[in-house]
């Protein structure tokens, strides 16, 4: 625990978000070599440029494997084993939808029903092929693409969390716009927004945690509207369209953070009922689903303190 409760903000523009490092000693460089760290990974994982190790692996769809480095490798198996879980709506293959549908980015808007049954044909986990021996990837048919926006984040926020702790930090928090890792406990705990949906920094209420992950994916994070319906970014690998249900955003606490970025999809796609079932067998993982109808439902609430701060909201406990 920290002597005093000052604490020190260092922030910067990486992976297209605001990252926030939150420290309780004033040190610069500690704070670039984090804001480093995080863009080395950034470097070999995003799918947002023309270069990069998944890039690589995308632009030898249908031709020949690829050689990764090993975190690569590792987060590549991860994200397919996600993928490949009972009645997972995380694809790792999503990468031919999402950029014809570019949602968030500059020309987006919906794809033809024809357009969306074909690039469907290409988006099979089982087709994206590992070789362990080689530390390779191929995937099988031209066209396929990997997009790991669903789990890079909360792998990084790990890995910075990790570099902080053998760096002797004992208490840190780093904020990759959405994935929050915590270390060590300031007097109280760490206290974590929950974003009120399409209200810009606005409130539903605050969770205090500790040693904790705190992660949520939202329907108001980047979507488009197209005759009164809008279209947001968590797209439903059985459909080809977003997931359509009554969630406005799902929030999930547990040790790690990408878990925390794999399980709001998984959550996304099953919905409250189902999702808070699933969890019962999960006491690690805790999801707080948000609804369109100003619901705030918490799965359990074992590892976090909730504070509700909008009265337009209720609380209810898993239904589970
Ligand atoms: P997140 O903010 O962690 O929910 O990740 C959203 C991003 O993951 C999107 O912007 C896409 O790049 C990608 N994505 C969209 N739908 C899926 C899906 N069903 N499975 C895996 N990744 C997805
Ligand atoms: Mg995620």
């Amino acid at each position: 625990m920290p002597d005093d409760n000052r604490l020190y903000s260092y922030s910067a523009v990486l992976m297209g978000s605001p990252i926030l490092l939150k420290l309780f000693t004033h040190d610069d460089a500690l704070a670039s070599r984090v804001f480093r760290l995080i863009k080395q990974y950034e470097n070999l994982l995003t799918v947002n440029r023309a270069q990069s190790q998944v890039m690589d692996i995308n632009h030898a769809a249908g031709k020949h494997p690829v050689a990764v480095s090993r975190p690569v490798f590792e987060l590549i198996r991860c994200a397919k084993a996600a993928s490949q879980c009972k009645d997972s709506a995380f694809n790792l293959a999503i990468g031919p939808l999402v950029k014809r549908w570019k949602i968030g980015f500059h020309g987006d808007s919906v794809p033809p029903a024809n357009d969306i049954a074909a690039l469907l044909r290409l988006t099979d986990p089982a087709d994206v092929v590992l070789d362990e021996a080689h530390c390779s990837v191929m995937l099988l048919k031209p066209g396929m693409a990997i997009d790991l926006g669903a789990i890079a984040k909360g792998y990084i926020a790990d890995r910075v969390r990790d570099f902080l702790r053998q760096e002797g930090t004992e208490c840190a928090l780093i904020n990759l716009g959405g994935n929050i890792q915590t270390l060590g406990s300031p007097h109280g705990g760490w206290s974590v927004g929950l974003k009120k949906p399409f209200a810009g920094d606005e409130l539903i209420g605050a969770l205090t945690v500790e040693n904790r992950s705190v992660v949520t994916s939202g329907i108001y994070e980047r979507y488009f509207e197209h005759n009164g319906k809008r279209y947001h970014h968590i797209l439903d690998p059985r459909s080809g369209y977003p997931l359509d249900n009554e969630l406005d955003s799902v929030t999930i606490v547990s040790k790690e953070s990408i878990d925390g970025d794999i399980w709001t999809t998984l959550m996304y796609g099953m919905g409250v009922e189902k999702g808070c079932a699933v969890l019962h067998a999960r006491p690690d993982i805790e999801a707080i689903f948000v609804t369109k109808t100003k619901e705030v439902v918490l799965s359990s609430a074992r590892h976090f303190r909730f504070t509700l701060l909008d009265n337009c909201y209720r609380v209810t406990d898993s239904i589970a």
